[in-house]
């Protein structure tokens, strides 16, 4: 038998399948289903909101990631947004454009991708919208958070004289992606880290309410384009130990017969972590929260007064600038982001 297709199951029916799979919350009045859901946050909470948008061929490629991983990504690249605001996860929202041929048991495998990772997150699926594209996939995700009023984290409170900090290790992802572009295969681990992100929601959420972090991003176009926005938004500079950054083991290895993918790790996207300022007094007491909750963080630079930009200090003491540029959809220059 020929395997099914989205033709033959239709958009009501495949609604119908989501729906009978979702989970439902306390929080939750209406869900899949009607004109809108309907939901409530606890009291004192304030919504938070945050969309991305996922494209067959400008942002993934089947060639190197499944359904099920292509659900999950899409979610938790979306929680992580929640997790740089200190947030905690809640509601979610899934706008699938897909060509009427798609197998239905791609469409199974990436319902279940993005119902495992919410569901490992407490995000529930609420909503959506289901149109057939007349080519790539489109996949849009909004996610709604909430945080205690006053406790979410900004990309404007970083003063002179904090640390800077980083969850997990950076340039994983990007040296995955790389790897598959010129025709060879990453290691699991490394091809992992690029379709199965982790989103901090945990650290993220711990570090706000302790009111340790004084500004948060969470890193999806690379270290130093997103510090950036960091050191815009706060008006302060940035100096950032090369020797500091935190490289996994498996990214070891190919910098040793290859030194240039160190850029990887400034200038590669979607790493998915997170990028904080703590005061200096208090760093220990984020480096415990990290402990306790099982997060590597590591301290990779200092904020410094007035509007140098960022500047990268290499192992000799020497110290230059460095002038980042983040992904432009519109102008995508052939140049390294990192220069
Ligand atoms: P409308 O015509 O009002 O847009 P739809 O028929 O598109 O309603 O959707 C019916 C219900 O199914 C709504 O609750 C909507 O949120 C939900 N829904 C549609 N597509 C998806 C999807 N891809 N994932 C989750 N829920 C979906
Ligand atoms: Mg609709």
């Amino acid at each position: 038998m020929a395997p099914m297709k989205l033709r033959d199951l239709g958009e009501f029916g495949l609604i119908d399948t989501i729906r009978a799979r979702a989970a439902t919350a306390p929080g939750v009045r209406r869900g899949i289903g009607d004109d809108a859901a309907e939901l409530e946050l606890p009291a004192g909470e304030r919504l938070l909101t945050s969309t991305d948008l996922l494209l067959e061929a400008v942002h993934f490629d089947f060639a190197w990631i499944s359904p099920f991983d292509l659900g999950a990504k899409a979610v938790a690249v979306n929680l992580s947004d929640i997790a740089a605001m200190g947030g905690t996860a809640r509601f979610l929202y899934v706008g699938l454009a897909c060509p009427a041929d798609a197998a239905i048991a791609d469409l199974d495998a990436f319902i279940d991708g993005v119902l495992t990772e919410a569901g490992c997150h407490g995000a529930v699926l609420v909503g959506g919208d289901t149109c057939r594209s007349p080519g790539p996939w489109i996949i849009s995700v909004t996610v709604e958070g909430s945080v205690p009023a006053g406790e979410a984290v900004g990309r404007d409170g970083a003063r002179p004289g904090d640390r800077l900090l980083v969850s997990g290790t950076l340039g994983d992802s990007a040296l995955a992606l790389a790897l598959w572009q010129e025709g060879s295969v990453p290691e699991p681990f490394l091809a992992a880290r690029h379709c199965r992100p982790t989103p901090r929601l945990a650290l993220g959420r711990e570090l706000a309410r302790l009111g340790l972090a004084s500004a948060m991003i969470d890193l999806s176009d690379g270290l130093a384009a997103d510090l950036q926005h960091i050191l815009e938004s706060s008006g302060v500079s940035a100096e950032v130990n090369r020797a500091d950054l935190p490289l996994s083991s498996a990214f070891r290895e190919h910098l040793d017969r290859e030194p240039h993918r160190f850029d990887l790790a400034l200038g590669g996207g979607e790493d998915y972590e997170l990028l904080c300022s703590v005061p200096a007094s208090r760093v220990n007491e984020a480096l415990a929260a990290a402990s306790r909750l099982g997060v590597p963080l590591t301290p990779i630079g200092t904020l410094l007064p007035g509007a140098a930009g960022l500047l990268l200090r290499d192992p000799d003491g020497s110290a230059r600038p460095l002038r980042v540029r983040g992904y432009d959809h519109f102008c995508p220059v052939q140049e390294p982001a990192v220069q």
